[in-house]
C-alpha cells in the first residue's frame, strides 16, 4: 500500500539517514520522523497538514489492531479503452482510490471507507462506488454506523459517465442506511471536490472537516466566471464552510478519533 506523505525524505547524501528525518513541505522545517508522526503528521512549526494515505489515516482514527480490510479484490477495468488508463491502473501498487473494512473506534464496531488521494487524485470511479456501497450494505446487515473519510479531486474521467453514476449509487445506499436508523459520519480532508463533494462526502449525519481543507464542487475561477462576482477570502476552506453551515464542525487531526467516538456514542444511545 502506498502512503503519500508529501514530506520529502532527507537522503543520506545530505548527511541524514533516510527515514529518520523529514522536512515540512510548506516551511522546510527539518523534523524527526518519529516526532512528526506522533504529532499526526502536522508540522509543529507552521501547522501544515500533510496529506495522509489510507494506511496512516486508518492508524490515526481506529483502535489499534482492529482494522480488517474488506473488498480488497475489487480492481478497476479499462472498459472504455480510454487512452493511457489501462497502463495506469496496471502499474499501480494499490488497487484503487479507496480502502474499506471493519474496525472499532473507542470500542464501537464500525464500517469504514478511507479514500487515497495518491491513487489518481482520489478519483471516484466504479470501484470506489462499489466498495462504498458494499461497505454500507454490510453496515446495515451488521447494524453498525459508517465512517467515510474523503479525499478526492472528483469523478474519474477515464470511466466516463459510469463514474458520475457512482454519485447516485452511493447516495441511494446512504438513504437506505438512514432508513434503518444507522448513522453516517463523513470526514472531509484536503481536498474534497467535484462529484465526491457533490454526493456522499456532504451527506453525513454529521460532516466533520480537517482545518484548512479545500472543499467544494467547482474551482473558484469557474465559479467567478459563471456568477461574475469576486469570491470572498478563504472561500471553499473548511472554516468558511463551517461558518456558512455547509460543514458541521472543523476538528484538528489529533482530536478526530475522540470526536468521532463522541458522535458514535450519541448515535448509539438514540
Ligand atoms: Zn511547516
Amino acid at each position: 500500500m502506498v502512503v503519500e506523505t508529501e514530506v520529502v525524505e532527507v537522503t543520506e547524501k545530505k548527511g541524514f539517514p533516510a527515514g529518520i528525518w523529514t522536512k515540512c513541505k510548506k516551511c522546510d522545517q527539518i523534523l524527526l520522523q518519529k516526532d512528526f508522526e506522533e504529532n499526526f503528521m502536522v508540522c509543529p512549526k507552521c501547522g501544515y497538514y500533510t496529506r495522509l494515505g489510507s494506511e496512516k489515516r486508518i492508524e490515526f482514527i481506529v483502535d489499534k489492531g482492529s482494522f480488517k480490510e474488506l473488498y480488497a479484490n475489487l480492481k478497476p477495468i479499462d472498459f472504455l479503452n480510454f487512452p493511457g488508463y489501462g497502463n495506469k491502473i496496471k502499474d499501480m501498487e494499490i488497487k484503487d482510490a479507496i480502502v474499506t473494512g471493519e474496525a472499532k473506534i473507542s470500542g464501537y464496531d464500525i464500517l469504514i471507507a478511507v479514500m487515497d488521494f495518491s491513487f489518481m487524485g482520489g478519483s471516484m470511479g466504479s470501484v470506489v462506488g462499489e466498495k462504498i456501497v458494499r461497505t454500507i450494505e454490510r453496515a446495515i446487515k451488521k447494524k453498525c454506523h459508517v465512517v467515510i473519510v474523503s479525499a478526492s479531486g472528483g469523478a474519474r474521467m477515464q470511466e466516463g459517465i459510469v463514474s458520475l453514476m457512482q454519485m447516485g449509487k452511493t447516495s441511494a445506499a446512504l438513504a437506505k442506511l438512514a432508513d434503518r436508523g444507522l448513522a453516517y459520519i463523513s470526514v472531509l480532508t484536503d481536498p474534497t471536490t467535484g462529484g465526491v463533494a457533490a454526493s456522499y462526502a456532504m451527506l453525513g449525519d454529521v460532516n466533520i472537516a480537517e482545518p484548512k481543507a479545500l472543499i467544494g464542487f467547482a474551482g473558484p475561477r469557474v465559479i467567478e466566471q459563471t456568477i461574475r462576482q469576486q469570491l470572498p477570502e478563504g472561500f471553499q476552506l473548511s472554516e468558511f464552510l463551517e461558518k456558512h453551515g455547509m460543514v458541521d464542525l472543523v476538528v484538528e487531526r489529533k482530536d478526530m478519533k475522540e470526536v468521532i467516538a463522541k458522535f458514535l456514542k450519541f448515535f448509539s444511545n438514540k
